[in-house]
């Protein structure tokens, strides 16, 4: 099979796996045991802690790991809401885009009407080549106290322009949280130089094992934490360590931060470069737009996306409509809807995502594919 689906998760790579492996076979301690069993976990989660914050250029005090992404964005968002409640006085907000993930959108909304907060939600535009920061601005006031806005999009890659809104969320004190889930490894991820209060990551977007994710939270931010019970990560999440896969999650960061982006980028625009020879049936979402450098967002004109995907499968070749979590279900995503997609457009538009595992050969073997599907009617 070839894999060009890696926004939805990525392939465990063998020298993560080969660091993961001792911690269920030998050094399989609780890190909160005394025994020399447990001190030995309690070493290399340390150890995966410092590794992950050097990653980050974070302190190890400033990182909380969690079950996944999702896990981290209901910790950033349920856990600042919480710092606010109950509030008295004016209805206070908080702002997210249009295009988050689930994990933000839903928790956002529920939580909103769970505990009486207004949620703002700031619809796509745009401006020139970028994403219009001017509906973010326009929804930051003085009541707002939690800015969500996602780095790069799970669907096109697109990257958001997070730096002018948290300064003006920033100007009226309100916490800033970025879900970074579609950045680490393919952006530079600096949440100190960004500003950001609250950062979500999770492993299996950069060959991480899955079921593993974090939190970085900035020294002195306020933040309610979700699990309790236990004294684990200095009382902010209660439970066992999940050692073997803390410690994959900080090799496969650390890997993924020393591995060019070029390689992946170069196999991206290889295959957008072969896309030419299908004329005006192939259309490239946002390609003159910030992207991430192994996502391609492409409408095949007068074809079905969910009827491509199914063909494109049983030729070998692993892709999605859309988000991962939409693909099955034939209504058009609404995360490309509210990228300004109509709906003919979303719904004829596949998702190609590459990792620095994947090569121009295998282009050449998903152009073959591909040229059999794509044919004017
Ligand atoms: N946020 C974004 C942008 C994502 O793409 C995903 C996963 O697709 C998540 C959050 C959820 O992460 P996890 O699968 O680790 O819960």
């Amino acid at each position: 099979m070839i894999y060009f689906d890696n926004n939805a998760t990525t392939p465990l790579i063998p020298e993560v796996r080969d660091v993961m492996a001792p911690f269920w076979d030998q050094a399989y301690g609780n890190p909160s045991s005394v025994h020399s069993l447990g001190t030995a976990a309690r070493v290399a989660l340390d150890s995966a802690r410092k590794k992950l914050a050097g990653v980050l250029g974070v302190t190890t005090g400033e990182l909380i790991f969690t079950g996944c992404g999702s896990e981290a964005n209901n910790q950033a968002i349920v856990g600042t809401l919480l710092t606010h409640f109950p509030s008295t006085g004016p209805t206070r907000n908080l702002v997210i885009s249009d295009i988050e993930h689930p994990a933000i959108k839903e928790t956002a909304a529920w939580a909103a009407a769970r505990f009486g907060f207004e949620l703002r939600v700031a619809p796509i535009r745009f401006k020139g080549n970028n994403v219009d920061t001017a509906p973010f601005l326009e929804l930051i006031d003085t009541h707002t106290v939690l800015v969500s806005v996602m780095m790069a999009n799970n669907e096109t890659g697109l990257v958001l322009p997070l730096a002018p809104i948290f300064a003006a969320a920033k100007a009226v004190g309100a916490t800033c949280h970025t879900d970074a889930v579609q950045g680490l490894g393919k952006l530079t991820l600096n949440p100190k130089a960004l500003g950001v209060d609250l950062m979500s990551f999770s492993a299996h977007k950069f060959h991480g094992p899955k079921g593993v994710g974090g939190l970085y939270i900035r020294r002195g931010q306020k933040l309610e934490p979700l699990i309790h019970g236990g004294p684990q990560e200095n009382t902010r999440r209660a439970g066992t360590e999940n050692v073997a896969f803390i410690v994959g999650m900080a090799e496969a960061a650390a890997i993924a931060v020393e591995t060019s982006c070029d390689g992946v980028r170069q196999v991206r625009d290889y295959f957008e470069t072969r896309l030419e020879q299908f004329g005006n049936l192939v259309q490239i979402n946002f390609k003159d737009m910030p992207r991430t450098p192994n996502a391609s967002s492409v409408q095949f004109r007068k074809q079905d996306g969910n009827l491509m995907l199914i063909k494109l499968d049983r030729g070998g070749i692993a892709i999605s409509t859309g988000a991962a979590c939409s693909s099955g279900s034939l209504s058009p995503s609404k995360g490309l809807l509210a990228m300004g997609l109509s709906e003919k457009e979303a719904q004829s538009t596949l998702r190609f995502s590459f990792s620095k595992l994947n090569t121009c050969a295998e282009v050449d073997a998903c152009m073959a594919v591909l040229s059999k599907l794509v044919r004017p009617r």
